[in-house]
């Protein structure tokens, strides 16, 4: 910066963009899918107490409150795993959940297209080279089958000894939950009413 500030040519910056451009097919599958997948491990603990906060204070307002007693967050897709709700959630409530992540790479990942489309063979004729077919339909299984195990994970995550297994065989235990130490999230709830 200082060199540039001085009026001198930088070139350093470029081996930055050549490693983003090696990196970008990961960028683009995170685009894609990733991210959804992502968005839908996360679940709150027993410790969470429906006090909102993480809701009210995700700034892509990715997080809803859902039940009518105890509310609970529940994680859409616009989640971009920030992780911002883990880290300031005051009662460490926030959890990932590993073994919902292998279930659900499973049942997302299950070749629909080519069952579907060998099934419909036999009904209507279908041209050998349908690849691009079989691609959305995967990638439309793929998100209804994560958003549907999802909601099924979310119901299911309220029975206590369900909810109890899934926090203590989750490696987010070994996550750091970072946030600025004198900041709260009802400090940045106000902050963003005030925006
Ligand atoms: S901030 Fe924590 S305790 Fe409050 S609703 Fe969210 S997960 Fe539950
Ligand atoms: S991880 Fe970030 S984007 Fe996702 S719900 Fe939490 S605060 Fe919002």
């Amino acid at each position: 910066m200082k060199s540039i500030l001085e009026g001198k040519k930088v070139f350093r910056g470029l081996q930055f963009l050549l490693v983003g451009l090696i990196l970008s097919p990961i960028s683009l599958a995170y685009l894609v899918i990733g991210r959804f997948f992502l968005s839908k491990l996360f679940f709150a603990s027993s410790n969470c107490t429906g006090c909102g906060l993480c809701a009210k204070s995700c700034t892509v307002k990715a997080i809803r409150m859902v039940g009518s007693n105890k509310s609970r967050p529940y994680w859409t897709f616009a989640c971009e795993s920030c992780m911002r709700c883990m880290g300031y959630c005051p009662n460490k409530a926030v959890e990932v959940s590993h073994s919902f992540a292998i279930i659900l790479y499973f049942i997302a990942t299950l070749p629909v297209s080519f069952y579907l489309l060998d099934g419909l063979r036999n009904f209507i004729p279908i041209e050998h080279d349908v690849f691009l077919i079989k691609v959305l339909l995967d990638y439309c299984y793929t998100l209804v089958s994560i958003f549907v195990a999802y909601l099924i994970l979310y119901w299911l995550i309220k029975i206590p000894l369900l909810n109890k297994l899934c926090t203590y065989i989750t490696f987010a235990h070994f996550y750091r939950r970072y946030h600025e130490p004198d900041t709260a999230l009802t400090d940045i709830v106000v902050e963003s009413k005030n925006d």
